[in-house]
């Protein structure tokens, strides 16, 4: 080998902020974050012999994870094809999950039942059912007779155009992002909570240990999973994270008789039922942007979805929440490691539900085999420089 390129090749290695498998047990690997990405990513690796430590400010689930549809798809919006195969493999990532975990996700696995008003851009709909369904997603356009069939407590209304796209599903985010949790404890992770990260020392544009409301936590690599708050920790570290946000309110009812056995897009509301039997609903149109969470809001989320579920007419209103989307400035994850910083990995993204098994995986991937996972090559953070 030239004497330059072997140069250069122990400069790419120093500069590598991988930790080798072999190493992994031995070095200190510091999550932020417990919301969905941050207990997936230190599940996974843990599930590999890394020590992980996982901090939260306040407790699992309390960000956007707590408060989300928590939809699993890779639908329609899900373009171009890398961004849809990265969404389909989120799906896939979680039987992977259901299967690791003995059972203890619960996911309703029934598919997705979307449909359009007369006078909507049902051949926009078509194209879009069209275009999936040659990536190889199961999806097809339905008639009325198997509508009927699919979402039997379910009046249309006036319908022009339906699909149903098959693999889809639903799960509880805060039961989820329990039992992931807990199965990180169960492979060794330590979680704290509360336990704030509330400063980064850093020397010579490495993460040398990490300031927190329970004291200072050496890192040898230092995981950035908090939700919207990345943006103001990655600055501690020199990183411009641009996120924003939007919000979404969602209604929870009290338990009900089941109801629904798929998530139900119908327009105007969508909605899903857990498998406690509380149905969740939530309006996309319109007021949308509302951060309103008041319990007549709540009431006329439930009016609006008992037109197409008059099953929730005996429904009690539970509860109401706000959530903030963490939304990358152009809607894409931001995940990785980056120059400026080689030993901060960050994971930052909307549709972080349906993404964080495959996210969690290779992130354990790319921290401790050192690899550059080509399907995350479009999601650095430098795209915005
Ligand atoms: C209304 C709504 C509907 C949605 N619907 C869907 C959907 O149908 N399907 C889907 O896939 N996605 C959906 N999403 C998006 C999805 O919920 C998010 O992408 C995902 O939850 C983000 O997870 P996260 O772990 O990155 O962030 P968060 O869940 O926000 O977690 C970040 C965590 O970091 C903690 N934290 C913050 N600062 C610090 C600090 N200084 N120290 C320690 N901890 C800190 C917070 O307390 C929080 O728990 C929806 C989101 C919303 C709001």
């Amino acid at each position: 080998m030239h004497r330059r390129h072997f140069l250069e090749v122990l400069a790419a290695l120093a500069a590598t902020p991988c930790l080798r498998a072999e190493d992994a047990p031995k070095k200190q690997i510091v999550v932020a974050g417990g919301g969905i990405m941050g207990a997936s990513i230190a599940y996974h690796l843990a599930r590999r012999g890394a020590r992980v430590t996982l901090l939260e400010k306040l407790r699992p689930g309390s960000g956007a994870t707590g408060n989300s549809f928590a939809w699993l798809n890779a639908t329609f919006s899900k373009q171009p094809r890398s961004y849809f195969d990265l969404n389909l493999l989120g799906i896939a990532g979680w039987h992977r999950l259901q299967r690791e975990l003995n059972g203890a996700l619960q996911i309703q696995w029934g598919g997705c039942l979307e449909w359009y008003p007369p006078g909507s851009d049902t051949d926009q709909l078509r194209a879009e059912v069209r275009n999936h369904h040659e990536w190889g997603y199961d999806t097809r356009l339905v008639g009325e007779s198997e509508f009927r069939r699919l979402l039997p407590g379910v009046i249309s209304g006036p319908m022009e155009a339906a699909s149903f796209s098959a693999q889809e599903g639903a799960l509880d985010p805060i039961h989820a992002v329990n039992v992931l949790v807990r199965a990180g404890k169960e492979s060794g992770v330590r979680v704290l909570y509360p336990c704030e990260v509330t400063g980064l020392e850093v020397s010579a544009g490495h993460i040398r240990a990490v300031e927190t409301t329970q004291g200072r936590f050496p890192a040898d690599v230092f995981v950035l999973a908090c939700g919207l708050d990345s943006a103001f920790l990655g600055r501690m570290a020199g990183l411009e994270i641009p996120l924003r946000s939007t919000p979404g309110v969602l209604a929870h009812t009290a338990p009900m008789p089941r109801l629904l056995e798929r998530v139900a897009l119908a327009p105007g509301a969508h909605m899903k039922q857990t498998p406690d039997g509380r149905v969740v609903t939530g309006i996309e149109f319109g007021d949308a942007l509302s951060s309103d969470k008041s319990i007549e809001r709540g009431h006329k989320m439930l009016r609006e979805a008992d037109r197409f579920l008059p099953g929730l007419q005996s429904a009690s209103l539970e509860r109401v929440t706000l959530g903030w989307r963490v939304l990358p400035k152009d809607e894409f994850p931001i995940v990785g490691f980056d120059d400026r910083c080689p030993n901060l990995y960050l994971a930052a993204m909307h549709s972080g539900v349906t993404l964080a098994p495959i996210i969690g995986r290779f992130a354990a991937t790319e921290i401790l085999d050192g690899a550059s996972v080509a399907l995350l090559q479009p999601y650095r953070l430098s795209r915005f420089s």
